[in-house]
């Protein structure tokens, strides 16, 4: 199995070194020629959303990646990464626009923007959850399931091949997030 790791801007890195800790294939998508080479599933790391956004347009990647994620490609996105998939988004503007959920971005205002908690993520039990300046989804629509919430806020969720957190699964010690989405990757009917 490979995975790629959208690599315009920000915690790119990160993901990588997770997918290490857990002997997985990866590489960075950086420009259009990336999207050649063969993978099983995408991860879009958090950062900022704006600069994501005209950096996809910018580099030609959007449509490309798009297509490939309305076409069944596994996707997981991660707080910005969650923005850029969301189909409605309040406070921004949509970009990929491929997942059935409205997101609020910088939800929880600057004060309370970056915190920590263990809340129970389906299927995974209490896990450790890292928010900086992080969105939420508002809303779901379609076949979308939460996953998570905090607060009554939620702060996971998926639709079929589409996988997101507003949360940094990729910062903390517990790797079960990034093995939930290899293990919807396995599951899908691309392998
Ligand atoms: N606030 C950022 C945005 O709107 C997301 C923050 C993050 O990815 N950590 O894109």
């Amino acid at each position: 199995m490979t995975i790629a790791v959208l690599a315009l801007q920000g915690a790119f890195a990160e993901h990588g070194q997770v997918l290490d800790r857990l002997c997985v294939d990866h590489f960075e998508i950086r420009q259009k020629k990336d999207m050649e080479k063969p993978f099983d599933g995408l991860i879009i790391p958090g950062g900022e959303s704006t600069v994501m956004g005209k950096l996809l347009l910018e580099s030609e990647l959007l449509k490309p990646v798009q297509d490939k994620i309305l076409s069944g490609m596994p996707v997981f996105g991660t707080c910005a990464g969650l923005i850029l998939l969301a189909k409605e988004v309040e406070g921004g503007q949509s970009h990929l626009g491929t997942m059935d959920i409205r997101v609020k971005r910088n939800a929880y205002g600057r004060q309370l923007g970056s915190f920590y908690t263990e809340q129970e993520f389906k299927g995974l039990g209490t896990i450790p959850m890292t928010f900086i300046r992080a969105p939420y989804i508002v809303d779901v629509s379609g076949s979308t399931q939460i996953l998570a919430k905090v607060d009554g806020k939620i702060v996971a969720a998926r639709e079929g091949n589409q996988l997101v957190t507003a949360f940094h699964p990729e910062l903390n010690e517990n790797l079960s997030v990034h093995q939930y989405f290899l293990d919807m990757i396995s599951h899908s009917s691309t392998l």
